[in-house]
């Protein structure tokens, strides 16, 4: 049983993390979606809302899990007995960063590798970020983000949901 854990913040969800998450779901047995608690951003949605919005985007994919998560990423992948973590590589502005953590969690766990999955190249400009701000100025956010996701922003934001 091979076990992937792609750990971050998805606030929200966007159709890029979920492009890296249904081909991690064909690459390993199973995936676990690691929701971030520990943010030291102020995010838009708890940890529990993320959490829910990538289950209700995900109910296709039975091999993918979502599960909270606090502490250190190397210790969680141990509990989970994991044997890899996923990040997903958009531009090269994405590699500094990534890199330095891969080799600081290779560093803190030698037996933990880190694989970088690209997402379809017209989902990497997408970022959590952009769509909060897409969405907070009343554009429409449908190619970017899931229906589910769309409204959650929409109620969150204070928007008649658009289309
Ligand atoms: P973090 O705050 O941990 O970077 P994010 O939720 O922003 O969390 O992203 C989680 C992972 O998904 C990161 O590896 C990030 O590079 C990747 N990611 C974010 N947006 C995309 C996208 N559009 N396509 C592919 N990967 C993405």
């Amino acid at each position: 049983m091979r076990t992937v854990i792609y750990p971050g913040s998805f606030d929200p969800l966007t159709n890029g993390h979920l492009d890296v998450i249904q081909r991690a779901a064909r690459l390993f047995d199973r995936v676990v979606v690691a929701v971030a608690r520990n943010e030291s951003k102020q995010p838009l949605f708890s940890p529990a809302e993320r959490k829910t919005l990538i289950e209700q985007s995900t109910t296709d994919l039975p091999n993918v899990s979502v599960d909270l998560f606090e502490g250190l990423l190397v210790e969680y992948v141990e509990q989970q007995s994991g044997h890899a973590v996923i990040r997903g590589l958009r531009a090269l502005s994405d590699f500094e960063n990534e890199f330095q953590m891969a080799l600081m969690n290779r560093q803190l766990n030698e037996h933990i590798e880190t694989l970088f999955m690209m997402p379809r190249a017209s989902y990497s400009f997408l970022s959590s970020h952009l769509v909060k701000e897409i969405s907070g100025l009343g554009g429409d956010v449908s190619p970017f983000v899931t229906p589910e996701v769309k409204e959650a922003l929409a109620a969150k934001l204070g928007q008649a949901c658009v289309n």
